[in-house]
């Protein structure tokens, strides 16, 4: 329409990348897998469903804005006090919250990449920039080249450990040798979104840190271990102060009563949860030395996925999976992520790997 004109956007939005889903499986005459989004493949708890269907009822009202009971819950669970958790619709808003509430326009974010592909959106819509510090060749974190990028701009560092989508973990000593290199003006993140599956006995856990610096958070969610997903809820730990700035750049209402019961419920439920984690860890493990045997040189997951490192041959083996039905995430020139599923899943995405190996040699 002559005469009008558009509603000009911001200019931080022409810059951001897209966020791709993990794909849905599409109908098909073989058995799907979708093996793209990390997510835990057992159904709710019993326990949980019920909890949730209890509240249910109460739709039609707001939610505990404070989210008191699962915060008692999640303080008590860490050793914490509750005026140093804090919640959102799944740890990406929390992530979200943090770097809104730190950055100004400008300051930087330092992370490692590839890793959570959130991180550069979340940055971006802030308005700060992203500083992208290459992996390691074998897929991990390289915390001194970390060390070496923070600047007077940097306020956040985001460490992902297990990192996704390389399924590798950092270690305590490098966490603490980075701690001792960075200033206590930039807050270190430990996001821990897949830490329930980290077996290694070397590994930083993000709980110490938080009680040792006094510029750590930690970022849990209830998405992968538990197996809320599609329910959204996560947390912080952090110090208060940051923990009150969190509450305040929070979306109002943003994490729904069904969440916050079904969270409850689960952590009432641990041993049952431990259980399915215990099994999907073995089922990792048995995909990797799966994988190992077959002739894939596939770093060591701590997470509920592991990384082919397909590079050019990264659509190809896209198809083929799809072709065994196996839904995976493809990082184009890169690699393939593949959640830990059913073991009905695990072994055709076994079956598929190998049908990969042999097409691409
Ligand atoms: N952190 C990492 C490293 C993740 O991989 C994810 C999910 N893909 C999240 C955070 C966010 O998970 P959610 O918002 O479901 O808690």
């Amino acid at each position: 329409d002559a005469g009008r004109s558009a509603v000009s956007l911001r200019s931080a939005l022409q810059s951001l990348p897209p966020y791709k889903p993990g794909k849905s499986a599409a109908s098909s005459d073989v058995v799907q897998y979708k093996l793209s989004s990390n997510e835990n493949p057992y159904p709710p708890l019993p326990s949980v469903l019920d909890a949730v269907n209890q509240v249910s009822p109460q739709m039609n009202l707001y939610p505990d804005m404070t989210c008191q009971a699962v915060t008692e819950a999640v303080a008590n669970r860490w050793g914490v006090e509750p005026s140093a958790v804090s919640f959102g619709s799944g740890s990406v808003e929390v992530a979200s919250q943090i770097i809104r509430a730190v950055c100004d326009e400008g300051d930087e974010v330092v992370f490692a990449w590839r890793s959570f592909e959130a991180y550069p959106i979340l940055t971006g819509l802030a308005g700060a920039t992203a500083v992208k510090v290459p992996l390691t060749a074998d897929e991990r974190h390289d915390l001194p080249a970390m060390a070496a990028a923070v600047t007077e701009r940097t306020k956040v560092v985001l460490v992902c450990t297990p990192n996704n989508p390389t399924g590798t973990s950092v270690t305590a000593d490098e966490l603490h040798e980075f701690m001792a290199r960075v200033p206590s003006n930039v807050l270190v993140v430990v996001d821990e979104a897949y830490v329930h599956f980290n077996v290694d006995p070397a590994a930083a856990r993000g709980i110490d840190f938080f009680r040792e610096y006094p510029n750590v958070v930690v970022l849990h969610t209830f998405s992968k271990a538990y197996g809320l997903a599609g329910l959204r809820i996560g947390y912080a730990i952090a110090p208060d102060y940051i923990s009150a700035a969190l509450r305040a750049v929070a979306i109002p209402f943003g994490v729904s009563n069904l969440a916050q019961q079904a969270a409850l419920a689960s952590l009432a439920a641990e041993s049952e949860v431990e259980e399915r984690i215990t099994a999907l860890v073995e089922q990792r493990d048995h995909v990797h030395q799966q994988l190992t045997e077959q002739g894939w040189d596939v770093v060591e997951s701590q997470a509920n996925f592991v990384w082919l490192r397909t590079g050019e041959h990264t659509e190809e083996a896209e198809q083929i999976f799809a072709r065994h039905g196996v839904i995976v995430r493809a990082f184009a020139g890169e690699g393939i992520r593949g959640s830990i599923g059913s073991p009905a899943g695990n072994q055709t995405f076994i079956v598929a790997a190998q049908d990969v190996l042999n097409h691409l040699n």
